[in-house]
């Protein structure tokens, strides 16, 4: 079931691991095929060791539909998230240092960078701390998800989303890319903030980019 989809979320857990978004098993990702399946990464398993049997099938109220794989245990936050969030196909939920330290000290991560305005779409806001493994986490995530394909939950980690795989990985992978330029420039002095115009005018600037 799903195999195609599958073998996809494979290699974007390996990408995680590869643009260091998480150690270990930390983390999952999760994919709504239609408003009656769910693909879930299992829980407490090592990526590199993961194959496509592994990845869980659930239906809307978590119940297990193929697999023998116990789901991720952020289970409750997940459906939670695709329940509210119609657009969003694809959720990736990462520990990724230079982001989470962000949130640990701001509100939000300014959209300062091109490359955050694009892959992202705006600031990428903070929420509030709340317990892990918890429905609480996907209603932050609704709460302060705002225009940005990201959201930072404080004391915790990352959730970024997307209609597809790609958008939800590329937020991941350039929010922690626009994180950490943001961490070194603060070590540094005052970061100016671009204006409203222009991370309008930046917004969709990859409608002619790749191929
Ligand atoms: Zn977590």
């Amino acid at each position: 079931m799903f195999e195609k989809e599958k073998e996809a979320i494979l290699k974007a857990c390996l990408k995680m691991k590869e643009y260091h978004l998480i150690s270990l098993s930390g983390g999952n990702i999760s994919m709504r095929i239609d408003e009656n399946h769910y693909l879930i990464t299992p829980s407490g398993m090592l990526y590199e060791e993961m194959n496509i049997d592994d990845i869980v099938v659930v239906d809307e109220k978590g119940n297990t539909i193929e697999g023998i794989r116990k789901p991720s245990s952020d289970i409750d936050a997940l459906l939670y998230i695709f329940k509210n969030m119609k657009d969003v196909n694809v959720i990736i939920h990462t520990h990724q240092p230079y982001a989470t330290a962000i949130g640990l000290i701001n509100d939000s991560l300014p959209a300062c960078l091109v490359t955050l305005i694009d892959a992202v779409g705006d600031r990428v806001n903070v929420a509030p701390w709340s317990k892990s493994q918890d429905i609480g986490m996907g209603k932050l995530v609704v709460e302060y998800a705002g225009k940005a394909k990201a959201v930072i939950l404080k004391h915790h980690g990352v959730v970024t989303y997307g209609k597809d795989l790609e958008e939800a990985l590329y937020a991941a992978i350039y929010l922690e890319e626009g994180a950490k330029t943001y961490c070194i420039a603060k070590m540094m002095g005052e970061i100016p903030e671009l204006s409203e115009e222009e991370i309008k005018e930046e917004a969709g600037g990859w409608a002619n980019y790749g191929q």
